[in-house]
């Protein structure tokens, strides 16, 4: 027997034939004699339409309520997958975060999980029920529920099964598994039997939005096994998990793209010790979180420019937060781009192989695709292009390095 938290993403929730068909699921892992805790997402697209609403009465909203509106759609699918487990002779009840409670930190909208006061859902377990759990929040030190962050019950799904000590996290969706690229924009991508916890961190920071950045972060630092899997078909899905299980040893094991960038220019900064952390303490300020940076050399030591990117949807804040520093930092102009997208080259063989990043540029300038920022770590190289030429950068890098071909 072992302990299972299964997680169920917003298309396998999509309607009540799928939760019906997730109910199912659920019952041939209970069957199988398994105590099975499941999170999940809210219905594909009632997020989305949750933060529209929103924004439509004041793009500036109280965080705050801002969450009490966009975590009403997993009540929705928690309350509706508990009835229909029940229905099918399934002893089930659902769990919002609160109840649990999952406890956060204060940061509405975007906040961390701090605890997880799991007794209660470890007895009823035990007791052979199924605990049916909002993904994406918890409940804030202020006493009101928080949100995760988009894409956020990947990690409300890792975070539980770090807290009952599961023996395996599935991780449900709408694809087989992990992928070398978005299978949507490349067909001829390839599903990896398994990818590190490295690259595998690398490549949903860089876009890849199939698990949250932050659910790989956990997974690794609780050694919990990370399975992603499609709720369509019963292939198996991608393994994540430590290097040294890694056998696969590709030049590079994946690309990742980001299509919705922005880029912005301090022109004419004096060059001098402090411009950088004024600039930087502003948006941190605003809660604006900063990508790549760079700073041009200055030839005479006198000006200097400093380029960043960020997403798209905060580029305005960042625009009005700068140029409130006008006067100040003495700048001659703003320059900003809203049409910028990301694309990353993602591999540990990079740590030990050289011509990577050669390859990956002269495909970008084989194909007129200008690289306006490049910045790399150990086992990533990202450049920041015109978004127009996002599809066609990520399957011409895809084709160069071989990634349809196993090794
Ligand atoms: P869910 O609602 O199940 O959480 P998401 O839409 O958040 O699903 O994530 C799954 C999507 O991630 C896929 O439909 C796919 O388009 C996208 N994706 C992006 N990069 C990858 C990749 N490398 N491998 C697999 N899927 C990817
Ligand atoms: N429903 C939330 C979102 O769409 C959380 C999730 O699906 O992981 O972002
Ligand atoms: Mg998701």
């Amino acid at each position: 027997m072992a302990r299972i938290v299964q997680k169920f993403g917003g298309t396998s929730v999509a309607d009540i034939d799928r939760i019906k068909h997730v109910a199912q699921k659920v019952k041939t892992c209970v069957e199988a004699g398994n105590q099975v805790a499941v999170v999940v997402s809210a219905m594909a697209g009632s997020t989305n339409q949750l933060v529209e609403w929103a924004k439509q009465i004041d793009p500036m909203h109280d965080a705050r309520e801002y969450d009490t509106v966009v975590s009403t759609g997993e009540q929705i699918t928690v309350g509706l997958l508990a009835i229909a487990l029940q229905t099918i002779g399934v002893d089930a009840r659902s769990w919002l975060g609160w109840q649990i409670p999952l406890l956060t930190d204060d940061v509405h909208s975007a906040a961390r999980i701090e605890d997880i006061k799991a007794d209660q859902i470890i007895d009823r377990l035990e007791q052979g029920q199924v605990a049916v759990i909002a993904g994406f929040q918890g409940i804030a030190p202020d006493g009101r529920i928080s949100t995760l962050g988009r894409g956020g019950s990947d990690t409300s799904a890792v975070a539980l099964a770090a807290a009952i000590k599961a023996d395996r996290c599935d991780i449900y969706t709408d694809v087989e598994g992990v992928y070398t690229t978005d299978p949507r924009i490349m067909p001829k991508a390839r599903k990896l039997d398994s990818i590190t916890f490295e690259e595998m961190l690398e490549m949903a920071s860089a876009g890849a939005k199939v698990l949250q950045t932050r659910s790989v972060a956990m997974a690794m630092r609780h050694h919990v096994k990370l399975q992603v899997l499609s709720s369509f078909t019963d292939t198996p899905g991608t393994l994540v998990q430590n290097e040294e299980k890694q056998m696969e040893k590709q030049k590079v094991s994946g690309i990742a793209y980001s299509a919705e960038e922005a880029k912005v220019t301090v022109v004419g900064l004096p060059d001098k010790p402090g411009i950088a952390a004024k600039i930087f303490s502003a948006l941190a300020e605003t809660h604006i979180n900063v990508d790549m940076i760079v700073q041009s050399a200055s030839p005479d030591s006198q000006k200097t420019d400093i380029t960043f990117s960020l997403a798209r949807s905060e580029l305005e804040k960042a625009v009005t937060a700068l140029t409130r520093l006008k006067t100040e930092l003495a700048f001659v102009a703003l320059v900003h781009d809203d049409n910028i997208a990301k694309i990353s080259v993602i591999g540990t063989a990079m740590r030990t192989q050289s011509g990577i990043a050669k390859l990956m540029f002269e495909v970008l300038s084989e194909k007129k695709i200008n690289m306006q920022v490049i910045s790399t770590s150990e086992i990533k190289i990202s450049v920041l292009i015109q978004a127009d030429y996002t599809e066609l950068a990520v399957r011409s890098l895809h084709d160069a390095f071989e990634l349809d071909k196993i090794d």
